[in-house]
């Protein structure tokens, strides 16, 4: 949600102090620490960080830290029994398997446990079938298959490449096609920069090295087995075969160097040409090998397992209080959630546990993540390279973008309705959107890329730390919330006007079915006057007076709470926010109106017209009810 700070009522004399406190010394010796052993959730090494945090905090002057354990459905690969892929020739013999685990980088050669790259929460199982490359596994790309190229991939092996959308859409995808396993390889083409080298002499991610993740699509669940509740002794758990959003199929990832292997014989047509990557094969789109070899099959051995484990979220708090010695307005709390790998699962669960709490008391959720997505420029203040790289359509001001998903904050801005924001250096958004950096996830993912290539003056995360450290000083300290209803009103109206552009390419059939969005437009207006109205209060505002204060932030603080509809989007009931939700075809990019874009996605080919387009009419009379009812808190109270 967009902020500006503009009440001027922050104290600047502690801003200066504060931000001081951040120093680029110490980001690199944290980060050394953090990252010398593997630490995955659930391990020793990963509950001995946890108290160390707890320990830093406390030693850093917070009020108390404490460790609050989860047991959750994690996922492991077998200790002695490997997944790997295969050829396999007619007579069943492996002529070909993938390897083991990636080469391990200089100076980690002495590290044990380290985790070889896999699926997490993958299902076990040796399918053995026909290959198909579907490209990067998106909708489209299925759409494309199957639709135009007319490949069926039922009862096939699919072999994806990684990139553009969160995996577990691609897993999703695939299962939908009737596929009984998918491989994910990253390709040079979305994993190598042109120009640099792979690590350890450059940061382009090496053949051997393969990205690890969840492959999950749990539209905002958690604990795959304790979804709505907190994942304690108590809790009851369901069985294995109804936990939400596991994988029916195996899944594996693979690096470059292995994917050339199974690429390089595939036969069946040539593939459309942005299909193409980087390496030196045809990308044909099979099913199979190449006559001559059309006898041989893949075939998957996957052996990963679920278990129930421990995890611990640190949870610091720091009081807030009008009084002197230096203490913010508001209460502020530190979380570092652990098992977010394993699909945002300490975070989601704390957010069950204490939702009353969080749904009465919390303004503003940040998210501290990701810092360095791609270099920031030097020789200009960090507000004018963004302001050059990425200026927003609409004014004269650096672009915001949608928040989507894939990270902590999900729980608590789409669930939970509350105001949340991120800030860190991005990718170029025009060009490329969610591929990640190359070695993502992988074993070169070292503390060292980070000295060597990334930041070695660690100005640039210091400059992170700065501007995420400077918004929590204004949103804990100002004396009126630094949020502004008028910029949500200029987005609402813009996603009002493109959800409609979208239907507008059904005219036909919208005058067929009698669909309007007349209601949504006229929503949309009402908000916009009360949210002008808001702030013309707000600026006769009596600051003296604590209680009207209090009121005014109040009405802020729930503006968000308002776009939550408590039956949740349809088939995801924990995605209850109707302005904004993960897409359903890429948890990473957000969707703005996601009840009306999935009614209206695909929609000439939904068999029962009629039944659809009712479905998008309802949906528009959600949104505008959503929109007036948020605008109706905006109003004075009576
Ligand atoms: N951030 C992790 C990933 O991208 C987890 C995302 C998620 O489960 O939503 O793989
Ligand atoms: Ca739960």
């Amino acid at each position: 949600r967009p902020t500006t700070v503009n009440h001027g009522h922050v104290s600047n004399s502690f801003l200066h102090d504060f931000l001081d406190e951040m120093q680029a010394e110490n980001i690199k010796h944290h980060l050394r620490k953090f990252t010398r052993l593997p630490h995955l959730a659930g391990t020793q090494q990963n509950l001995d960080l946890a108290e160390q945090i707890r320990a830093e905090w406390m030693e850093f002057g917070l009020d108390s830290v404490e460790l609050v354990p989860y047991d959750v459905l994690l996922s492991y690969p077998n200790q002695t029994n490997p997944n790997y892929i295969s050829i396999v020739d007619h007579l069943g013999n492996e002529i070909f398997n993938t390897s083991l685990a990636e080469p391990v980088p200089e100076g980690y050669e002495d590290v044990t446990d380290i985790v070889p790259p896999y699926s997490a929460f993958s299902a076990k199982g040796q399918p053995e079938g026909e290959l198909v490359y579907v490209n990067y596994g998106r909708t489209e790309d299925f759409f494309k298959l199957q639709r135009e190229l007319g490949i069926n991939c039922s009862g096939k092996i699919l072999i994806a490449r990684y990139g553009k959308i969160f995996r577990g859409n691609k897993v999703k995808n695939a299962m939908l096609a009737g596929a009984k396993g998918i491989v994910l390889f990253s390709d040079p083409a979305d994993y190598c920069a042109n120009g640099v080298e792979p690590y350890p002499d450059g940061w382009n991610l090496p053949g051997g090295g393969a990205q690890r993740g969840n492959v999950l699509n749990l539209n905002g669940a958690g604990d795959p087995l304790t979804p709505g509740y907190p994942a304690k002794e108590y809790t009851y758990r369901s069985g294995l075969e109804d936990a939400v959003g596991l994988p029916k199929i195996p899944v594996h990832p693979i690096g470059y160097h292995d994917a050339v292997h199974l690429l390089q014989h595939m036969g069946g047509p040539l593939p459309p040409d942005n299909w193409k990557g980087a390496l030196n094969v045809s990308y044909r789109i099979g099913p199979g090998f190449m006559d001559g070899l059309n006898q041989n099959k893949v075939r998957m051995n996957i052996h990963t397992n679920n278990q129930v484990t421990r995890i611990y979220n640190v949870i610091g708090w720091i009081r807030g209080a009008v009084e002197p010695g230096w203490r913010p307005r508001r209460t502020l709390i530190f979380a570092s959630w652990d098992a977010e790998e394993f699909g945002l699962l300490g975070s989601t669960e704390w957010a069950e546990k204490v939702r009353l709490y969080l749904f009465i008391y919390l303004s503003i959720y940040l998210s501290i993540y990701l810092s360095i997505y791609i270099n920031g420029e030097e020789g200009m203040t960090l507000y004018q390279s963004w302001h050059k790289r990425d200026n927003s359509t609409e004014r004269d001001a650096p672009w915001i973008s949608k928040l989507g998903s894939g990270s902590d904050f999900e729980a608590y801005f789409i669930r939970l309705g509350i105001a949340s924001g991120r800030a860190r250096y991005t990718k170029n958004r025009k060009t490329e959107r969610y591929s990640s950096y190359p070695v993502y996830h992988s074993v070169y993912e070292t503390y060292e890329i980070v000295e060597r290539f990334y930041d070695p003056s660690f100005r640039r995360l210091e400059a992170v730390a700065r501007v995420r450290g400077g918004l929590i000083y204004s949103l804990a300290d100002s004396l009126v919330l630094p949020l502004d209803c008028v910029e949500y009103a200029m987005s609402l109206t813009k996603y009002a006007n493109s959800i409609y552009q979208l239907a507008l390419k059904h005219p036909a059939a919208m005058q067929q079915h009698s669909v309007s969005f007349d209601s949504l437009f006229s929503a949309v207006e009402n908000f916009t006057v009360a949210a002008g109205d808001f702030h013309q209060r707000l600026d006769q505002l009596d600051t003296s007076n604590a209680l009207d204060v209090r009121m005014v932030n109040d009405q802020l603080m729930y503006l968000e709470r308002a776009f939550i509809d408590p039956l949740g989007l349809p088939g995801r009931p924990f995605y209850r926010h109707i302005i904004f939700a993960p897409s359903s075809h890429n948890k990473y990019a957000g969707e703005s109106f996601p009840g009306i874009y999935d009614a209206l996605f695909d929609i000439e080919n939904a068999v029962d017209q009629q039944k659809a387009w009712d479905e998008v009419k309802r949906q528009i009379s959600i949104a505008a009810f959503t929109v007036n009812a948020a605008a109706e808190t905006l109003k004075p109270f009576v």
